[in-house]
């Protein structure tokens, strides 16, 4: 509680103008009553193995329960908070949140991993791996538990402060997924220069990729080449039985998307696993 009112206190108010003109709704302001006032919620998201339809592990994705909008989504809040200064805050509570979660499954013998989106910026804080690590310690869960899916920022690309970040977070342990690869700054650079060990598909590049011609090649292209380099291949935006055959196919590791379960309170998350065994593609039932 303290380190992170340290942080609120860390905001920058120069940067406030513009963000609010860029942002109409929601000011910096709305944000510090959102992290006061406790009004983040986490929903986590399936990843299954194409092969077998096992569980591999569940994606955290962060929802603002606003008093008046209702749940906002992250598209319209997280590059505010990159702008003002509250994403490490905001970081910092989803972990919390999502390792506990995680820890309570494990307790109920469901043994899967976590993923949590990460912004380029959160990794510029010089200790944010030490944190991290100390975190998952107290939890009492291991690094191998988490998966941080690096999302591209708005306001930077691969700094080396957050380079550093990254290498010393994979000498930890920690998995490491470049996520919506083949849009933006996800690129054979960051492939290049940061030790990923899972690549995730954008899902630009899989609902529906028979649709364009170019994109199954596209998509065979790039697992391929992440296999080569030793790194799980994770596709999101499976949102049709189509999808997820073609995948398969292409000899894909991991499927995420509607098709296979929608972001879901904690609480659902048993009911929706009875229900995806029953309905799971035949192909792939054991
Ligand atoms: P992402 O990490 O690429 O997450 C996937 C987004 O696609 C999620 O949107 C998810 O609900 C949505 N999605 C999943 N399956 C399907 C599908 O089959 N079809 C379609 N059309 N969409 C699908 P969401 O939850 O709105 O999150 C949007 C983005 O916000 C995330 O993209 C991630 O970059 C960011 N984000 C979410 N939670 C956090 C967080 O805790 N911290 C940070 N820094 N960023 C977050
Ligand atoms: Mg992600
Ligand atoms: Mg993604
Ligand atoms: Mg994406």
């Amino acid at each position: 509680r303290a380190a992170l009112r340290t942080l609120l206190d860390q905001w920058q108010p120069a940067a406030l103008p513009s963000v609010a003109a860029e942002h109409p709704g929601y000011g910096a302001d709305d944000l510090r009553v959102a992290q006061d006032g406790a009004q983040w919620v986490l929903h986590y998201q399936p990843k299954v193995d194409l092969r077998s339809g096992g569980l591999t592990g569940v994606e955290a994705l962060v929802r603002w329960n606003h008093p008046l909008h209702g749940l906002v989504y992250p598209d319209r809040f997280i590059a505010l908070a990159e702008e003002c200064g509250a994403i490490d805050a905001l970081t910092e509570w989803v972990m919390q949140a999502a390792l506990e979660q995680l820890a309570l499954w494990h307790r109920s013998g469901l043994r899967i991993q976590m993923a949590v989106n990460v912004s380029m910026q959160n990794l510029c804080a010089p200790d944010f791996a030490p944190r991290l690590g100390a975190l998952v310690r107290h939890i009492g869960l291991s690094p191998q538990d988490l998966m941080l899916e690096v999302t591209e920022s708005r306001v930077m690309a691969v700094s080396s402060a957050a380079l550093e970040t990254l290498v010393r977070l994979r000498m930890q342990r920690f998995g490491l997924s470049i996520d919506d690869f083949g849009t933006g700054h996800s690129s054979l650079a960051q492939l290049r220069d940061v030790p990923f060990t899972e690549l995730k598909i954008d899902r630009g590049f899989v609902h529906d990729a028979r649709g364009n011609q170019l994109i199954p090649p596209m998509l065979e292209g790039s697992i391929g080449m992440a296999q080569r380099l030793g790194l799980h291949t994770v596709a999101e935006g499976v949102e049709t039985e189509d999808d997820w055959a073609l995948l398969r196919e292409i000899g894909c590791d991991i499927a995420q998307g509607y098709f296979i379960g929608r972001p879901m309170q904690s609480d659902r998350l048993p009911a929706w696993l009875e229900d995806w065994q029953t309905r799971q593609p035949r192909s792939t039932a054991r």
